[in-house]
């Protein structure tokens, strides 16, 4: 709806102060370039040699994309394979080109990249050679001297990735034209690039995707939040690929539906543990020198809001938190011809080549200095400070001053295998994990989920990450307890704690200890779990129609296939009209419900009802929660909720003796008491509020004043679920019904409450199954079910919440952009539902960008979500 110049744009800019350490740091907070910053940029003032202003020398050499595929980049977009051709083409024919492959897709499409450099720097010795040097620069023990020797000597590596969105083509074929002008072109910009840096060329990280025209991989997951999990073969053979070439700039180009392009500065929150030094040359080096070029050749360009740089999952705050380096999001408008979707991403690519390789020596000194400094300040035990930078707004919440100088795991036989895969993914970010060789007494011991420290002994065999280190940052945002969010709106989750995730045992000292330990080898990946003995036969029902249910149910799939290793049938609406014989558990993961209903028709329903009353499990969660209620199989309440708590971990207790709860315990020595019951933590997203009706809650959201009450992220509005159910555990006939208010597998990062999900599917029944008076029942059902008709009929939907004095003008907006939503009204906060049915993205959908702009120019909304 509204297409914003970069003049209307930088009306509503700020210029933003940023205190860290006591230097100031003043970065323009929007649009261009302040002539004064301009000046002292040799890449703005070069007038002999510009990116787009020094006519480009083609040598002929290297054939031309047109050449090897018949058409030129921009009159269509290229193939996968047309992709993969191209650049084999290009190996063959340049020396300054060598290619390799980063991983296979799910469907077994390899991500091909290529890195172009000068002929030395890329033969097998050159790029052992700078690899070597790079190792040294990020080692905060070299001597400063030696390591600004190197930055001098050494070229920096700079990345250039499309297409992590697999209907968001440009940014692959723009790719490619890098490639070719750094291959072929012999001038004094591409001289300037190569005599200063290697680029990484990966054009497709998501070929599935491509080929299919859908945003997310062939299991369902957004590669663009799997960066630090790396669950995906895609995203986890590309991060080899980083740490093998350890970038001071990632480029990750998107495309979205609003009619404009995106580069930073990002928008509040920002994620306190961003290095200080990509920070400053994303805005002040890249953003500046893009704005200066964009607006030279008049492309529209907005900055900020939604694109934030917090959640530490995406390709640009993985990079930048992980590697140190300036990583970006590009976006460009989807609407647009191929031909200026990938110029325009081409024009913002190679500016921004060309202003690191006119930095470099500065870059990479400033990069060294990043992780000395990253590891005195783990040695001190100092917290990175948060902050706002664009919105002017206050605080939310403030980084505490308490030292934090360890972290500790327990090695806990039970958890063994999360703890594998979290000691494995650190250490593949290249973070020293230490284990204790005898019991060490530890002072100002702060457990995972206490407010208060403890003087503690943890056992020998405790896994110990000392914050002394050059990847300080990175430790501090997986193992950290609490996300610091600045500001209540985020982009996507709020909390993505590692050891809360996994339900490990742990905490943080900021004492000054030097325990006795080894280091820990690199930990193997765990094998596939397997089947239990005498396994039942599980099915699994994808509802249909939905984005929601192609995530939930594909995140199901490769738990099944890749981390369990056990077999399932996929289920079809016909085999359950037929009466589902062969299953004995019925998985329904989430998805928009209507669709199922409507799929299953009368008799679907009706057959799924007797199968659960004939002895059948039936196991859902959200959307599949909701299904058996509209179904009548359970009898649970189902409420929307009023929180604002997207993508949030609360701590919930389990009821011990459910067998639900088995191997989930809190305690080392293994003593679950009712006191002290096993508890776990959920990832919560705003889902409906559950009360257990005829079922048993097997897992309850604490009250606020219960000492197992935790949150991490964003938990605006949480006591409203004081009580209420997280898990359901109910008798139907002859079956039984699991259910959860919550994802148990979100995104594959849930490790924690997988074992859950494991439980519901493989454990025991309950041991007293009390029986029910079928009058009682039918009451039970008909509550339950009117309930369920009340839900607002939105399908995932874009969540804004509003403080109430702003629901008049936040209502006038909705009603502009013509959006179908439903308005719940608390005293404390409004909540705008926006009918979202097919689970659209934030760049998939018609307007959810554009409104969110619109939205925090006029209002502070305390949140807003698309899920
Ligand atoms: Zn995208």
């Amino acid at each position: 709806m509204t297409s914003l110049s970069s003049d209307a744009v930088r009306l509503a800019c700020a210029w933003g102060t940023r205190m860290r350490h006591r230097i100031a740091l003043t970065f323009w907070a929007c649009a261009t370039v302040p002539t004064a910053l301009a000046a002292g940029s040799p890449a703005a003032i070069d007038a002999n040699c510009s990116p787009f202003l020094t006519t480009p020398v083609f040598m002929d050499k290297v054939p031309s994309p047109e050449a090897v595929l018949g058409f030129p980049i921009g009159e269509r977009e290229v193939t996968t394979a047309e992709s993969d051709t191209y650049l084999d083409a290009v190996d063959r024919a340049s020396a300054r080109v060598v290619t390799g492959t980063a991983a296979m897709s799910v469907e077994g499409r390899p991500l091909r990249y290529g890195i172009v450099g000068r002929e030395g720097n890329v033969t097998q010795d050159g790029l052992r050679t700078i690899r070597a040097a790079i190792q040294q620069l990020m080692d905060p023990e070299t001597r400063n001297k030696l390591a600004a020797d190197l930055a001098t000597s050494t070229p920096a590596i700079l990345w250039v990735t499309g297409n992590v969105h697999g209907n968001e083509e440009s940014g692959a074929d723009a790719a490619l034209q890098v490639l070719y002008a750094l291959a072929d072109r012999n001038d004094c910009v591409v001289a300037r690039i190569l005599d200063n840096a290697i680029v990484v060329v990966l054009p497709i990280q998501n070929p599935d995707g491509r080929e299919a025209k859908t945003r997310r991989n062939a299991y369902g997951f957004d590669l663009n939040r799997d960066w630090f999990a790396r669950t995906q073969n895609e995203t986890d053979g590309k991060l080899d690929l980083l740490r093998q070439y350890p970038p001071v700039l990632y480029i990750d180009a998107h495309e979205f539906g609003t009619k404009t392009f995106f580069f930073p500065p990002n928008a509040d929150p920002v994620y306190h543990e961003v290095p200080e030094s990509p920070f400053k040359w994303i805005n002040n080096i890249y953003a500046a020198a893009i704005g200066t070029e964009m607006d030279r050749q008049r492309i529209p360009f907005f900055h900020g809001s939604p694109y934030d740089l917090y959640a530490v999952e995406y390709g640009d705050s993985v990079p930048t938190v992980g590697f140190h380096a300036a990583g970006m999001t590009f976006e460009k408008y989807n609407g647009d011809p191929i031909d200026t979707r990938a110029y325009e991403q081409f024009v913002a690519m190679w500016t921004s080549l060309f202003a690191a390789a006119t930095e470099k020596a500065r870059i990479l000194n400033e990069w060294h200095l990043s992780y000395v400094d990253a590891k005195k300040q783990g040695a001190d035990g100092t917290l990175e400070p948060n902050g706002i930078y664009l919105d002017g707004k206050d605080l939310l919440q403030a980084v505490p001053d308490w030292p934090v100088r360890h972290y500790f795991l327990l090695n806990e036989p039970a958890r063994w295998r999360e703890l594998a895969q979290l000691v494995r993914r650190l250490q593949r970010m290249n973070v020293k994990v230490w284990s204790l060789k005898e019991e060490t007494y530890v002072g100002n011991f702060r457990p995972y989920g206490s407010q208060t420290d403890l003087r503690t002994s943890l056992p020998a065999g405790t896994y110990w990450i000392p914050m002394d280190q050059g990847q300080k940052h990175w430790i501090q945002a997986m193992l950290h307890e609490d996300p610091y969010i600045p500001v209540s709106v985020s982009y996507d989750v709020s909390a993505w704690s590692n050891p809360l995730l996994m339900n490990l045992s742990g905490g943080s000292s900021g004492e000054i200890l030097a325990p006795t330990a080894t280091l820990v080898p690199l930990v193997a990946e765990p094998a596939l779990r397997g089947p239990p003995a005498r396994a039942p036969k599980i099915g699994l029902f994808e509802i249909p129609g939905s984005a929601t249910a192609f995530e939930s149910a594909g995140s199901i799939r490769y738990l099944f296939e890749r981390v369990w290793g056990v077999p399932y049938t996929q289920v079809t609406v016909d085999m359950i009209k037929a009466g589902l014989r062969e299953i004995d558990v019925l998985l329904v993961p989430d998805g928009y419900v209507n669709y199922g209903l409507q799929a299953l028709g009368a008799q679907g329903k009706k057959a799924l009802a007797a199968w659960v009353e004939r002895g059948g499990r039936y196991v859902g969660y959200l959307g599949g929660t909701e299904l058996a209620v509209k179904a009548g199989i359970s009898t649970v309440v189902l409420q929307t909720s009023h929180t604002s708590a997207p993508g949030t971990l609360i701590r919930v207790k389990l009821a011990p003796a459910s067998p639900l709860a088995a191997g989930v315990d809190p305690n080392p020595e293994g003593t679950t008491t009712s006191e002290h019951p096993p508890t776990v933590w959920v990832m919560y997203f705003d889902d409906d509020r559950m009360t257990a009706g005829m079922g048993m809650a097997a897992a309850t959201f604490p009250a606020h004043d219960d000492p197992e009450f935790a949150t991490s992220g964003l938990a605006i509005g949480v006591d409203e679920l004081d009580g209420s159910a997280a898990i359901v555990d109910e008798a139907v006939g002859s079956g039984r019904a699991v259910l959860f208010s919550f994802d148990p597998n979100f995104r594959a990062w849930t490790g924690g409450t997988q074992h859950l999900l494991w439980n519901a599917l493989y454990g025991h029944t309950p041991a007293a199954v009390p029986a029910q008076p079928a009058t009682v029942r039918v009451a039970a059902r008909d509550r339950s079910e009117r309930a369920a008709q009340a839900l607002p009929d939105v399908g995932k939907a874009i969540r804004i919440v509003v403080h109430p004095q702003d629901g008049d003008v936040t209502r006038a907006l909705l009603e502009r952009y013509g959006a179908e939503f439903k308005e719940l009204r608390k005293p404390e906060r409004t909540i705008f539902l926006i009918e979202n049915r097919k689970a659209l993205s934030w760049e998939e959908h018609p307007f959810a960008l554009d409104l969110a702009r619109d939205l925090r120019q006029q209002v502070s909304p305390i949140s807003f979500s698309v899920r």
